[in-house]
């Protein structure tokens, strides 16, 4: 790329997101330890004026909402990462147990930096390291042959540790290079980060719309809090769900930078043809309006997503994600790297957001048209093929 246009597009993403970017993504996390998280998206929704309500099991909605009822769109993510928890502490010795799937080939030899498990402990215990030692796997059920389990490490000296604590691999947490922002956790604090920059905008240009962003518990130990949040009264019945995550790029599945991805399945499911085909149309007039706006139109199998257990909980939804590099933090050779997605492909997404956000009301008419223009083709067909003979 000549080095004109690459100042050009670098000066494209707002030095509001890169700042809000690297903050957010550089909370430690794990999973069924987010507590840092919520934290942090009660004081966004404080600082800005908007909602924010926790259901009894942790799980959280923030709330834009100006003008006439209307469907709400609710776009969620989780706030978990692969990482490890302490389970034993013998002097220098550790157990850890891995939460989240990443091959068995993994870990040995890595270091891990750790945090206490509780959030509020104010013993003032700062982020020791270890050193892995030894690992453990199981058979894996998909992707791989063996995940990682378990693993021993030895705390460097002088650090200590305590049971509980959560071990993250010792990576960078947020730096940004160029337009790629690259951390340990872009999955999924990434796909958040996406929502929250939505709601800057919409904080910002108050349209007419009624949006929630919905931040949900242990993605990676298998969608538990999406699969919870159905149940537990904090989404309202007529919600429009689309799941927002990072997905491996890999194997040539999407490219980043080429534009937000509307994401029309996973692993295991393909989401709803109608929101689907309602998000590709708010996209191509997005486009149609500004030619520099780009998406990109994927099924993104690498993984699973937390739109399947919507769909198959009786929520009809569609899912978007970016492009993911290095998904879960495996890198070349069998070495734990940083994840990277691009500012650009989050800077579209939230503008996608606000657009589908004006136009819940569409989802009908926009696959209803479709149907008027194939009954069109399919009456003029008979005619159409004699006539050609
Ligand atoms: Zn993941």
């Amino acid at each position: 790329m000549p080095a004109s246009l690459s100042r050009s597009t670098a000066s494209r993403i707002p030095k509001a997101l890169t700042s809000l970017a690297v903050e957010f993504v550089s909370i430690p996390t794990a999973s069924f330890k987010e507590e840092r998280v919520y934290a942090y998206l009660r004081r966004f929704a404080e600082e800005r004026g908007i909602a924010y309500r926790e259901d009894a099991l942790g799980n959280a909605v923030i709330e834009y909402r100006k003008g006439r009822k209307t469907r709400p769109l609710v776009l969620g993510a989780h706030t978990d990462h692969p990482a490890f928890v302490v389970t034993e502490v013998k002097g220098r010795r550790l157990a850890l147990e891995f939460r989240g799937g990443i091959s068995g080939d993994y870990g040995k030899g890595e270091r891990v930096r750790l945090y206490p498990g509780d959030a509020a402990d104010t013993t003032g215990r700062g982020a020791a390291t270890a050193e892995i030692t030894s690992t453990g796997t199981v058979a894996a059920a998909q992707r791989f042959p063996k995940r990682l389990r378990t693993a021993r490490a030895t705390l460097a000296p002088g650090a200590t540790a305590q049971v509980g604590d959560l071990a993250l691999w010792d990576q960078p947490m947020g730096r940004v290079k160029g337009e790629i922002l690259e951390g340990l956790q872009m999955d999924d604090l990434g796909g958040a980060l996406a929502i929250l920059w939505a709601f800057e905008r919409l904080i910002e240009e108050r349209p007419d719309a009624h949006v929630l962003g919905l931040f949900t518990r242990a993605e990676e130990v298998g969608l538990i809090g999406a699969a919870a949040v159905t149940r537990t009264g904090l989404l309202p019945d007529d919600a429009l769900i689309v799941a927002v995550e990072c997905s491996s790029m890999a194997g040539g599945r999407a490219e980043q930078g080429a534009g937000p991805i509307i994401r029309v399945g996973d692993l295991q499911h393909i989401f709803s043809p109608r929101i689907t085909m309602w998000m590709t149309q708010v996209a191509r007039e997005l486009q149609a309006t500004d030619p520099k706006f780009q998406y990109q139109r994927k099924l993104m199998d690498g993984g699973t997503t937390e739109a399947t257990a919507y769909d198959l909980l009786g929520y009809e939804s569609g899912a978007a994600c970016l492009a993911l590099g290095n998904y879960h933090n495996a890198g070349p050779n069998n070495r734990i790297a940083v994840e990277t997605i691009h500012l650009g492909d989050v800077e579209g997404l939230a503008r996608l957001f606000v657009a589908m956000a004006q136009n819940t009301r569409r989802v009908e008419s926009v696959h209803a048209d479709a149907v008027k223009r194939w009954r069109g083709i399919a009456k003029d067909a008979a005619s159409r093929l004699r006539a050609g003979r």
